[in-house]
Formats: C-alpha cells, sequence, structure tokens
C-alpha cells in the first residue's frame, strides 16, 4: 500500500482557482498567488480574512505552508519589502518562514458557493439570486426569508449567526417593520443601492456604511424600505472561511490527495480593526430592550 500523497502548491492553488477561478476577479483586483515556490509541499492550510503581521504569526505558529485570505496584501504597488513597513514586514515574514500566500478575494464574492451566499444564509435565505451584474459577474446576493420578521429581531438573529466583533450590528429603519426579501453584499456594499432599490429589497445586508451615502438613500426611500444594515467588514466576510477550507479539502481529495494529508484552519483572530464601543444605544419600542423576543 502507497502513502498518500502530500499536494504541492501548484497543485493546491490548481484546486483553488477551481473553486475560485481567477478571471472571475474585477479588473481592479488582485488574487492569486502572492508568494511562494508552486514545488513545494503544502500539508497545512491556514485561512484568515486579513493577511496581517498577527495573522501571519499565527499561520506560523500553526505550521502551514500556506495561508489563503480574501483580502490581497499587495492592491496597490510598492517598491521595497524591507521590514520599515507593515507590508515589507508581512511579505518578509512571509518568505522568511516559508508560508505560501493566495488571494481569493472578488473572485470568492461573485463563486457559488461563495462569500455572499455565505452571508446569504447567514440572514436566513435558503436561496437567492445575483443581486447584480458586473462584469459579466453576478455579484452580491437577494432573496426572500420563510416568513416576515421585524427588523430588530431581523437584525438579531443576523448578529447570532456572526462572530462577534465590537461594533455590532447598525442598523438604519424602524425596528419593530416587517422585512422579508432581503438583499446582501460581504464587504463594502454602498455602491449597489440603486441595484437594491431595483431589487424591491426590505433590507440591505452590507458594511463599511458611511454617513452621506446612508443618509441619502433614507431620504430616498422616505422611511419606507429598503433599510439597510451594516454589519461589518471582517464579519461579514469571515462567514466564507469555513465553507471555503472545507470546500478546499474537498476539490484536493477528488484529486486524489486524501484529506489525512493536508490539514486546514480556520483563523481565530479578529482582524476588524475597531476594538470597543463606547455609548451605543439599543433599538426603541417594542422590538428593542424588553421586546419579545
Ligand atoms: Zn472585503
Amino acid at each position: 500500500m502507497t502513502t498518500p500523497a502530500v499536494p504541492t502548491l501548484a497543485d493546491v492553488v490548481r484546486a483553488l482557482e477551481g473553486l475560485y477561478p481567477p478571471v472571475t476577479a474585477q479588473a481592479w483586483d488582485r488574487v492569486g498567488l502572492v508568494s511562494g515556490d508552486p514545488g513545494q509541499p503544502v500539508r497545512r492550510v491556514h485561512f484568515a480574512v486579513d493577511p496581517t503581521l498577527a495573522v501571519i504569526d499565527e499561520a506560523r505558529e500553526q505550521g502551514a505552508d500556506l495561508l489563503v485570505t480574501h483580502h490581497p496584501l499587495l492592491l496597490r504597488g510598492i517598491h521595497s519589502v524591507a521590514t520599515t513597513t507593515a507590508k515589507g514586514a508581512s511579505v518578509t515574514a512571509l518568505v522568511v518562514h516559508d508560508i505560501a500566500l493566495y488571494v481569493a478575494h472578488t473572485n470568492a464574492d461573485v463563486a457559488s458557493p461563495g462569500v455572499n451566499d455565505a452571508l446569504a444564509a447567514a440572514c436566513g435565505l435558503t436561496a437567492s439570486e445575483p443581486l447584480a451584474v458586473l462584469e459579466g459577474q453576478g455579484i452580491g446576493r437577494v432573496g426572500d426569508l420563510a416568513e416576515p420578521v421585524a427588523l430588530a429581531e431581523f437584525a438579531r438573529r443576523l448578529c447570532a449567526e456572526l462572530p462577534a466583533a465590537a461594533g455590532g450590528l447598525r442598523v438604519a429603519g424602524p425596528p419593530d417593520s416587517l422585512v422579508r426579501r432581503v438583499a446582501v453584499m460581504g464587504g463594502a456594499g454602498d455602491d449597489l443601492f440603486d441595484e437594491v432599490r431595483a431589487s424591491g429589497a426590505d433590507v440591505y445586508v452590507t458594511a463599511d456604511l458611511r454617513h452621506h451615502p446612508v443618509l441619502e438613500a433614507r431620504e430616498e426611500a422616505r422611511g419606507a424600505t429598503p433599510y439597510l444594515v451594516d454589519a461589518g467588514h471582517w464579519a461579514t466576510e469571515s462567514l466564507w472561511l469555513s465553507g471555503a477550507a472545507e470546500r478546499l479539502t474537498d476539490s484536493l481529495a477528488a484529486s486524489g490527495f486524501a484529506s489525512s494529508r493536508v490539514e486546514t484552519h480556520i483563523s481565530t483572530l479578529r482582524t476588524d480593526p475597531w476594538e470597543f464601543v463606547i455609548g451605543a444605544e439599543p433599538p426603541a419600542g417594542p422590538a428593542g430592550i424588553g421586546g419579545t423576543s
């Protein structure tokens, strides 16, 4: 009996590209293999949203040969990888510790199943369709809940599905209004408000929402739908990690690399940069503090 083979980085990259084809990434994005030798063996793969220095340290402590992240480390040009900058220190740490880095970003957003399917499921949607088409790819998701639910209760249920983050969820809309049709876009989604309105969504779950776009959208809606939920950039995207790890294991197994030969880990670090909140107000009214749910 022969020992099952260990995949090389090239084998793992091939599997990842099958799950998240690079051609489906947006034109401005930078996805794919960032560091590493395609010939090196990969026994441990570490998954995280962000390739921060702490995450790279965590990957090293786990003995990872490959770090797979959602966000690119090098989106814009740099001219030095000296450790005098955080980006340089990150690249140096990856190279010194022999950890390959692979990025699946907007190609993981549009993949099915991908980042937005994971967020749609966390919202309670069992079926959804793309919210919009951009560069030929279906982005975001929209679908209907099985039953209408009060906005505050919807947000509370979503909060329970998301990893804990200091900021929690911010909601623009009356807590007691019923919502059923839900649009989602993991990460920054304030450029899709027109598509959200066109979709007939009662509520839009995304992140990185700013004062003016939100206020203007609420003014346009005259207090009615679509309501808005800012569920946090890191939280909405971290939902994808465990499914991605499972699908990579399955894909490698289908190529003859036994799951016993490749371990996957999910980062336990919260890379949401916000660390605490002071003075947040709970929702008012029956769906708020002291409500029925
Ligand atoms: Zn993101």
